[in-house]
């Protein structure tokens, strides 16, 4: 029972140092990655890893939960006024579960679930072949504009009323632009069908007041705590009170067992941090950042998806540029910029070979960078990427990254 790690397994240890290198020496732009807080890590690391908690808060199958009860109506409470909401759950371990519950919760096996196609930035847990809502579930996707690389309201509309979905999901992975769920709310409405809004990715500009809200308007919102939130890594979902019930039933004992109590408590930490003013201001430099660096990399003569970004995230084009994402990204890390490659909308090739690679300013943000460092960063990007041939240059870039790492260090 005692001893520390490096004691009893000295192998984990080491691999575990030589991971928190990595994460210090490298430049992480994937746009889903951030760094927890110390307080977060630490409520995650604790003595609530023992516990098991099967239930609700006052209605558990197990004796002993005084403690985790308090820690789970603390997350709710800060929950629901954080994202002043009706209803929160946040026991659900991630965001895939997340929907996986709100499928349990409101369709029946057959349902028509209508949601963003994969290339146009869509999740794989909205219905892509081989997910779960894929078995049992009709899918039909909608795609973004060919010319604004937006959604189309009115198509999506035209296409609603033709496959009659009992569920509309709005969200993505890789859309760099606002959302206007009123709109989404409207279709939904003509169609009857419900609104889900997944907003893993934009939760944390949705706090800070930084992108529309979808929660007066979507039935139900789902989203993970460990993107712009800066939390643990696990889901969330928020929904009105008349769906409360379904909701957490589907979670525990629909797809669950036992919550996570540690994971609650870092949750509720989270929570917490995302309520404090310096949040907004975290928020409003990512913005920034992500502006910063695609004005550098449109300078430098890239095509951004949709021409730019309103949010975190921006998705960069290289089919005109002889190189494809994976090999974008594969030596991109070579220099210690980390990204992934990326579908484009339309785009001619498969997913795993894709056109184009994904950018995002949450972690660099968290390490205090803003846009002169930005600047240097899609410089750096665009040489790398124009001279894919070039070792040497890379091992060079590599050494610069290093060095402004070290200015920036993650704890
Ligand atoms: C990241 C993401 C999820 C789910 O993430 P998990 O990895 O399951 O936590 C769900 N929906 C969208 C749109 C996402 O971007």
């Amino acid at each position: 029972m005692s001893g520390s790690l490096e004691k009893i397994d000295p192998e984990v240890k080491e691999i575990l140092h030589k991971e928190f290198v990595r994460q210090q020496n490298n430049l992480t732009l994937i746009a889903s990655e951030n760094y927890a807080s110390r307080a977060v890590l630490e409520a995650e690391g604790s003595v609530l890893i023992n516990k098991y908690a099967e239930g609700y808060p006052k209605r558990r199958y197990y004796q002993g939960c005084r403690f985790v009860d308090e820690i789970e109506e603390l997350a709710i409470r800060r929950a629901k006024a954080l994202f002043r909401c009706e209803h929160v759950n946040v026991q659900v371990h991630s965001g895939t579960q997340a929907n996986m519950a709100v499928y349990q919760a409101l369709l029946k096996p057959g349902d028509t679930i209508l949601s963003l196609s994969l290339s146009g930035g869509g999740h794989l847990s909205h219905g892509s072949e081989g997910s779960f809502p894929y078995k049992y579930h009709r899918i039909v996707n909608y795609g973004l504009d060919r010319v604004s690389e937006r959604f189309d309201y009115e198509e999506i509309r035209k296409i609603a009323k033709e496959c009659h979905p009992r569920l509309i999901i709005v969200g993505a992975s890789a859309y760099p632009r606002a959302i206007d769920f009123l709109a989404w709310r409207k279709i939904a409405d003509e169609v009857g069908a419900y609104l889900l809004a997944d907003v893993a990715h934009i939760i944390g500009l949705i706090v800070a007041g930084l992108h529309p809200d979808p929660v007066p308007y979507a039935d139900v919102v789902t989203a993970t705590t460990q993107k712009t939130l800066r939390g643990p890594r696990g889901g969330l979902i928020l929904c009105r009170q008349k769906y409360a019930s379904a909701i957490d039933k589907a979670v525990f004992p629909g797809i669950q067992g036992g919550p996570f109590m540690h994971v609650i408590a870092a949750k509720a930490v989270c929570f917490k941090e995302a309520s404090q003013p310096e949040f907004k201001s975290y928020q409003r430099q990512i913005i920034s950042n992500a502006k910063a660096l695609a004005e550098v990399l449109k300078e430098e003569g890239f095509r951004l998806v949709s021409g730019g970004t309103d949010n975190h995230l921006v998705v960069v084009d290289l089919s005109n540029k002889g190189i494809t994402g994976d090999r974008a990204a594969a030596i991109l890390e070579e220099a210690g910029i980390v990204v992934n490659k990326n579908s484009i909308p339309f785009d001619k090739r498969p997913p795993f070979s894709p056109s184009g690679i994904r950018l995002g300013t949450p972690a660099v943000t968290t390490r205090g960078m803003k846009e002169a460092e930005m600047r240097t960063i899609g410089k750096w990007i665009s040489r790398i990427l124009y001279n894919p041939q070039d070792r040497l240059l890379r091992k060079k870039i590599k050494g610069k990254v290093k060095e402004l790492c070290q200015k920036f260090p993650i704890y």
